[in-house]
């Protein structure tokens, strides 16, 4: 087992990899910029240091800074947390390089699963059934055009290095596809530095279901069920629960199975999503993420099973420490993601948060890095807390969320707590009844 773990993040997710490093006796070190000289993550490690300026690219994103830290302080492994270095291949092979133990897949797969198009073939190899688009790559022009004619439209057009929803654009028709494809192609050398665009069929009223998974690397492989991570604005996950209101028994067994099936075949290392899209009844691929998710406690909280732990022993070469007849899905639980955002036109909100009273009680968890005096910085994701309720049933579980939003006081700074306790109280929410554009159709006044 490791003796050292460095933390190569911040926020929630710093003191959630510190917890569970502390409950496996393994020493932490924080990294931090200089705007988090002060945050929670630096002042419960064992050590610190400081590796930056506040712009993430000189600090959480500075390969040679966090390689000084371990070498440093003795680190012997790093967990990147999400967002950041997660899903950088290159950062993987670096640490190896250094002898360095990288808590997350085998770079490779990081790699094929990074590029949209490459994870779609792969994903097809393996048997996950895929949403129906172009073979590779595409370009503005007529076999553009052949191949949209043949999907069916509408298409959507998606980066190849995509992430967060940017560079998607929907066609409804032939003549809307070369723009949508331009247009695609410049959002995505903006953002990712890579024009690579692929067509995809456009799904009209899917769900978001994505399957969790567990490898230890050398084929064996579990799913510990889905999340429902319908409930988006711009693309981004607001609310996630698990399971899925959609889906039954019998249909959470099948997908999962073939999900840890694939998973065996690619000997895939640690912990990972396999995310779909789901309409009538049909899954269809859309990407795989390579690292532990915001949204990872809802699973958690369903299967009594600690990801981050698992994801430290397997990469120190240890099995798994439990099999698939080991989870059971109990009960049922929702996160929800509060921002440090306005509750109406979702303009961060930076700032000193002046009182902070976290709720609690039976099934109640809060994983934030928040505290009474904490001063957000602007420079990073408006992320401040993750409120997730647990129930014996789903009803049981709306109510408990309910109740724990009302406990729950931050004062200071604008948060979308607010847009939850409206949501919870939603017909349409407590019934299940959502797809991938209800939030947003909701908050422009439809519905
Ligand atoms: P990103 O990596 O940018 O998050 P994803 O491929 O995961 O991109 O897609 C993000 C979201 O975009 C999905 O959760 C869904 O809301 C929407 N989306 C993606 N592909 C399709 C599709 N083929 N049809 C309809 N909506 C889609």
């Amino acid at each position: 087992m490791f003796d050292k773990i460095l933390i190569a993040n911040r926020g929630e997710i710093a003191l959630r990899i510190l917890r569970a490093a502390k409950e496996l006796g393994i020493a932490t070190v924080a990294v931090h910029s200089t705007a988090d000289a002060d945050a929670m993550h630096v002042r419960l490690a064992d050590e610190s240091v400081c590796i930056g300026p506040p712009a993430a690219r000189d600090s959480y994103l500075n390969i040679p800074s966090i390689i000084a830290a371990c070498e440093i302080t003795g680190a012997d492994a790093v967990h990147p947390g999400y967002g950041f270095l997660s899903e950088n291949a290159r950062f993987a092979e670096v640490l190896a390089h250094h002898e360095i133990g990288f808590i997350g897949p085998k770079a490779e797969h990081i790699r094929v699963m990074g590029d949209k198009i490459e994870a779609k073939r792969t994903a097809i190899s393996l048997g996950i059934p895929c949403v129906p688009g172009s073979d590779g790559g595409v370009e503005p022009g007529d076999e553009a055009k052949r191949v949209a004619a043949e999907i069916g439209y509408p298409v959507l057009v998606k980066a190849a290095s995509g992430g967060g929803g940017r560079g998607m654009k929907v066609a409804r028709t032939e003549a809307d596809l070369d723009q949508a494809i331009g247009m695609a192609r410049s959002e995505a050398k903006a953002a990712f530095g890579d024009d690579a665009v692929y067509l995809e069929k456009y799904l009209e009223k899917p769900r978001h279901i994505e399957v969790q998974i567990l490898g230890d690397g050398r084929g064996d492989a579990i799913h510990l069920a889905e999340r429902d991570c319908s409930l988006q604005r711009r693309h981004q996950k607001v609310w996630e629960e698990g399971g899925s209101p959609a889906l039954n028994e019998a249909m959470r067994a099948e997908i999962g199975g073939i999900c840890a099936d694939a998973m065996k075949k690619l000997g895939y290392l640690g912990a990972g999503t396999i995310e779909f899209l789901y309409e009538d009844g049909r899954f269809y691929f859309i990407e795989m993420n390579t690292r532990i998710q915001v949204e990872h406690p809802v699973t958690e909280m369903i299967t009594g099973i600690d990801l981050v732990n698992e994801q430290i022993r397997v990469a120190a070469g240890a099995p798994l420490s439990v099999s698939q007849s080991d989870i059971k899905v109990e009960g049922h639980a929702i996160e929800c993601r509060i921002n440090a955002e306005d509750p109406e036109t979702f303009r961060p909100s930076p700032g000193q948060i002046t009182y902070y009273h976290p709720p609690g009680g039976l099934g109640v968890r809060v994983d934030s890095a928040a505290f009474q005096g904490y001063r957000i910085p602007p420079n990073y994701d408006s992320l401040i807390g993750k409120l997730i309720v647990h129930g014996r049933t789903r009803n049981e579980c709306l109510m408990r969320l309910r109740r724990a939003l009302d406990e729950f006081v931050i004062d200071g700074v604008d948060t979308t707590l607010p847009l939850f306790r409206a949501l919870v109280r939603n017909q349409d929410v407590q019934n299940g009844m959502y797809d991938i554009h209800w939030l947003e159709t909701a908050l422009a006044g439809g519905n």
